[in-house]
């Protein structure tokens, strides 16, 4: 009976399942030349593709989100998108207003994201939208909008099928890091963050116990790092930088620690991610070869991501 049981609830699992999209795998800013397009030159976008689910979710609006809006508004009407805000920064906002379903009554299009000291989400989306940014007029946004606000290290349910929680990373403002579960499936989406080692604290209020001492902190966030993506079978990790170049106070990562969270996480794929503008298509290979030979040793799969890619996310 239990054994009956078990392989009903693992066949309800394996119709659940999630792949990874990448719509936009640059940082800072969409880029373009000929020797980097093998990777991709849109800024940060991804999607979660949901089979048998009758609605849209993704991470963050690059420039990559806009061809993709293209291709849904061709052939698809009267959806619900769910977005997944990281933060705020040009790299991770600016495709929105070119998104074609923000533009049709029939669409609801419901935002989750942080709260800054300074500003709310709602705030700047609308700011985008400003005649003297775009020419675009707000009154032309017909879709249905909605806000959530939501805080790190928190977990809600997205139409009751996905499974969403939340962290603070180490990045300007309130950066929020994604673990994302639908059936058996999970990844942890980390697009932002800064080795925090030397006093590096960049996020807005990361650290309420002033009583701790810088080393007690960066303990006590890696710890919560490696916590929050143990189990995941994918993690989409920010590798902007190499240990050659890297400055910390910018606010992002290189492969060697990312593979270091992962490798104490027990993860089994790691997926390079926020190129640099400026890096062609043989710098993000040399990145991925810098770590490759320590990845198959712990048994990790490692690979950059690259636009228009699809990850199945099985466990
Ligand atoms: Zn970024
Ligand atoms: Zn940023």
């Amino acid at each position: 009976m239990k054994k009956t049981r078990l392989v009903i609830l693992k066949r309800l699992g394996d119709t659940l399942s999630m792949k990874l999209k990448f719509l936009g795998v640059r940082g800072s800013r969409p880029t373009h030349k000929r020797n980097l397009l093998g990777y991709g030159g849109n800024s940060t976008s991804l999607e979660f593709c949901l089979e048998g689910e009758n609605f849209y979710l993704f991470l963050d609006g690059g420039s990559g989100l806009a061809w993709r809006g293209d291709q849904i508004a061709k052939k698809d009407h009267g959806k619900k998108f769910h977005f997944l805000v990281t933060h705020t920064h040009w790299d991770h906002i600016l495709g929105y207003p070119f998104f074609a379903p923000i533009y049709d009554e029939r669409n609801t299009l419901i935002f989750y994201a942080s709260k800054t000291t300074r500003s709310s989400f709602t705030d700047l989306f609308f700011g985008l939208q400003r005649m003297s940014n775009l020419p675009v007029p707000i009154s032309h946004l017909k879709a249905k909008l909605n806000f959530e606000t939501i805080v790190p290290d928190s977990t809600f349910l997205i139409e009751d099928k996905v499974t969403v929680s939340t962290m603070q990373l180490n990045h300007q403002g309130v950066t929020l890091g994604y673990r994302i579960e639908h059936g058996n499936d999970s990844v942890c989406i980390i697009t932002d963050n800064a080795p925090i080692e030397n006093g590096n604290f960049l996020g807005e209020n990361m650290f309420t116990d002033e009583s701790l001492s810088f080393i007690e902190k960066q303990e006590l966030f890696e710890a919560k790092l490696v916590k929050f993506l143990t189990g995941a079978h994918t993690v989409v990790f920010d590798t902007h930088f190499t240990e050659d170049n890297l400055k910390p106070d910018w606010g992002h990562s290189t492969p060697h620690r990312a593979l270091d969270f992962c490798s104490k996480a027990g993860v089994k794929r790691l997926i390079l991610f926020h190129h640099a503008p400026e890096e062609n298509d043989s710098a993000v290979d040399d990145k991925v070869q810098s770590i490759f030979t320590k990845a198959c040793h712990l048994g990790i799969e490692v690979v950059a991501a690259s636009e228009n890619e699809e990850w199945e996310l099985c466990a």
